[in-house]
């Protein structure tokens, strides 16, 4: 089929299934017989088709027949980020349908390949067009403003986008300093009447420090969707402020799709559990509702590369509260994103990167990267508020490290200008590079 003919027909597909999804308001019970029937058939075929999985099963004594609810997938070993990178090519069928490819990078280095197939995409696409209308975005004719993810991208020029609705989406460069990219950002913010912010969450951050500081001018925007990073509370009280509208977070990774989204009418994140399952893991057991865990995924309709029981690196906690909105979807209550690797010191002892993290809260303080090098010491950036005492920070800072460290060990505290992204857009917030550091959580 030539090749705009079947864009027509994916995209025609697409809205069939955003139509249904938008139509249905299914029940609880309803949910888990969908996931139990796409699960049956995704373990059957992953069984058959994925030699992963193959040799997994076999090694477990686990048959196909044995996994037909969420219950019994606890039979199925964890799949970890390190499995999935190091035998990628275990995971593809020997007929691998038409698919398309995403790479990412990854803060280890080590790029992996995503196949995804025209049906996972379709129904990915369609659980989009149904938060994004929820969010007040409608299917036809909305601006939608994307923000570009490192100061070094490429500029995009305004185009129509068609697969999760028809809109024009304009993109400017949130980090740049250059006078070119500011004045087309400030003349493409001065055009746009409320068009939805849809961006990475670290990107947004930096266009509304810009806007702050009075280097853009202000924004009023319909919607503003946040993803690919933790929404701390800080982040999103700026974001609220600077927008004067209600932030909403889209949970996503790139090995299994959108996950979940918060609506406009409660905190708690909507699983979209028509194409995965969450589960929240801890010592390897289901975590208690309420409390935190693991959160391993299983996507079910993607076939082109089954990922099942997927753990991403990121915490998360359930709740059985129901939305004011109405909508029945399972509900996670938070997400803690996993922005940092634990940091080992020469005495063997290991210092958490969320204890790390919490040294550096403080109000005048906006952005930091603690960086422990090769040799095993440690350097700890930040950048400020413009009226920001900085000797006193770096004074306070000092303290809150000692306690944590021991008094042998003496970080270099900087305060920098900017701190600029990762090629995937994300800022690490603890990075170790000291040799003896195992690193298992790559972004
Ligand atoms: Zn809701």
């Amino acid at each position: 089929m030539p090749a705009i003919f079947e864009k027509i027909n994916i995209t025609l597909k697409t809205y069939c299934k955003a139509y249904k999804f938008l139509k249905q308001q299914y029940s609880p019970e309803r949910i888990k017989q969908i996931q139990n029937e796409k699960l049956t058939r995704l373990i059957k075929y992953s069984y058959e088709n994925i030699k992963y999985y193959r040799e997994i099963f076999d090694a477990n004594s686990i048959k196909p027949k044995d996994i037909r609810t969420i219950d019994d997938l606890q039979k199925i070993p964890i799949l970890t980020k390190k499995e999935l990178r190091h035998q990628s090519w275990d995971f593809l069928p020997k007929h691998l349908p038409p698919c398309r490819v995403s790479r990412t990078s990854g803060s280890t280095g080590q790029p992996l390949c995503l196949f995804s197939d025209t049906n996972s995409r379709i129904n990915n696409s369609a659980a989009v067009i149904r938060y994004r209308k929820q969010l007040g975005i409608n299917l036809l004719g909305s601006d939608i403003l994307t923000l570009l993810k490192t100061e070094n991208d490429p500029p995009k020029p305004p185009h129509w986008t068609f697969l999760q609705g028809v809109h024009k989406t304009y993109y400017i460069n949130p980090y740049s300093q250059t006078l070119a990219d500011i004045d087309y950002a400030a003349r493409t913010i001065t055009k746009l009447k409320n068009p939805a912010i849809i961006a990475i969450t670290p990107a947004i951050k930096a266009l509304a420090y810009k806007i702050k500081d009075s280097k853009l001018p202000p924004l009023k925007p319909s919607a503003v969707l946040t993803t690919g990073e933790c929404l701390s509370k800080k982040v999103r009280n700026l974001l609220e402020e600077t927008f004067n509208i209600k932030v909403t977070d889209i949970y996503a990774c790139n090995e299994a799709g959108d996950i979940a989204w918060q609506c406009l009418a409660g905190q708690h994140y909507h699983i979209n559990a028509e194409n995965c399952i969450v589960e929240i893991i801890k010592d390897n057991q289901p975590a208690k509702t309420g409390h935190s865990g693991e959160v391993v995924i299983t996507n079910l309709n993607r076939f082109a590369m089954p990922i099942i029981r997927y753990k991403n690196g990121d915490l998360a906690k359930l709740t059985n509260q129901k939305c004011p909105c109405g909508c029945q979807l399972p509900l996670i209550s938070e997400i803690i994103g996993r922005t940092g690797e634990d940091i080992l010191l020469t005495s063997g002892k290991t210092v958490p990167w969320n204890q790390l993290k919490s040294y550096m809260t403080h109000q005048k303080i906006r952005q930091f990267q603690i960086v422990q090098n090769e040799d095993a010491a440690i350097t700890v950036n930040f950048t400020t508020e413009s009226d920001a005492d900085i000797p006193k920070i770096k004074t306070l800072l000092k303290s809150r490290f000692r306690s944590a460290l021991g008094p042998k060990i003496h970080p270099k505290f900087i305060a920098v200008k900017n701190i600029p992204p990762a090629p995937n857009g994300k800022t690490k917030l603890v990075i170790s590079k000291y040799k003896h550091h195992d690193n298992q959580y790559g972004a």
